[in-house]
């Protein structure tokens, strides 16, 4: 496997690929990487003959009040890894390649994220478009994967793909969980023991939400309001427990038939603030 912090090398790399007529998937991640990232990559080489990842905390993503300073970086651990799972090169660029200069162009998001994570965190998902735009321009990939963790993530980069007419299938995969549920994370790793035993009170919550909205429950503000309420009192700090649209992923009460939804929930333990979601389909 080939460990690439270049430009030219990993284009060079992908492109030694393509003409062997191999088909290359691409898993974009920022390292510390755990079983949900891994299941990613073989769902990648389930679709595509050679897999690339890329390690790269984007600083473009995190707010001023946000943990990129402490987010756990572990890129002889994560190679280890990579090279175990059989992924045929890892791109671990550093900052001043990924943003040489001044950037002196943006992406402005009009929709898709004035709720959920889009509505909690201001400049994140442009942070991540901008990202995710230069990384498929230097990669070039066939397919891109991307886990439903981020599910607002996967719907703003699936309109990215469908409005600039990238060349490449988006493929979802689906959440990892520890035994007692809770959703795999890097940041799990900041929860103390106490937080860890709580911690998957949250998706216990959406998953008591979601079976009553699938059998018809017909007040779901007032569900909702009582999920929250019983986290709160377990020890929770709601940002967001919610249904979306998939589609517009804004605020939804009354779900129908025949469309897709998110329920979602952002919740802080402490300083550490954790992202689950339930796709329902009616
Ligand atoms: P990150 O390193 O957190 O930026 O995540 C990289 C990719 O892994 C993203 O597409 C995430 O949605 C995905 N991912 C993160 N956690 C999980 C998980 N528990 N299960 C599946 N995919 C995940």
């Amino acid at each position: 496997m080939e460990a690439i912090d270049n430009i030219d090398d990993i284009r060079t790399k992908v492109r030694s690929l393509k003409k062997q007529e191999k088909s290359v998937a691409f898993v974009p991640t920022m390292g510390a990487l755990h079983e949900g990232h891994l299941s990613l990559f073989r769902l990648a080489q389930q679709h595509a003959d050679e897999v690339v990842v890329s390690i790269y905390v984007n600083p473009e993503q995190f707010g001023p009040d946000e943990d990129f300073d402490e987010y756990p970086r572990e890129l002889e651990n994560d190679l280890a890894k990579c090279e175990e799972e059989g992924i045929a090169a890892v791109f671990a660029p550093s900052d001043t390649l990924m943003y040489p200069g001044e950037q002196l162009l943006s992406i402005h998001i009009d929709e898709l994220n004035k709720y959920m994570d889009g509505g909690s965190r201001p400049g994140f998902f442009e942070g991540i478009l901008l990202i995710v735009n230069k990384l498929f321009n230097i990669i070039g990939p066939d397919i891109a994967v991307f886990g439903q963790k981020d599910i607002q993530q996967f719907r703003i980069l699936q309109q990215m793909v469908k409005e600039f007419n990238h060349d490449i299938e988006l493929i979802m995969g689906p959440i990892q969980r520890a035994n007692d549920g809770l959703a795999l994370s890097s940041r799990n790793a900041y929860l103390d023991d106490q937080q860890r035993k709580l911690a998957p009170g949250l998706y216990r919550s959406l998953q008591y939400v979601a079976k009553q909205i699938k059998e018809g429950a017909q007040n779901v503000e007032l569900l909702l309001d009582h999920q929250k309420d019983e986290l709160q009192a377990k020890g929770f700090k709601i940002d967001y427990v919610n249904l979306f649209s998939f589609e517009k992923v804004a605020p939804v009460t009354d779900p129908k038939g025949n469309n897709k939804y998110i329920l979602g929930g952002a919740v802080y333990l402490g300083e550490t603030r954790l992202i689950d979601n339930i796709i329902i389909e009616k």
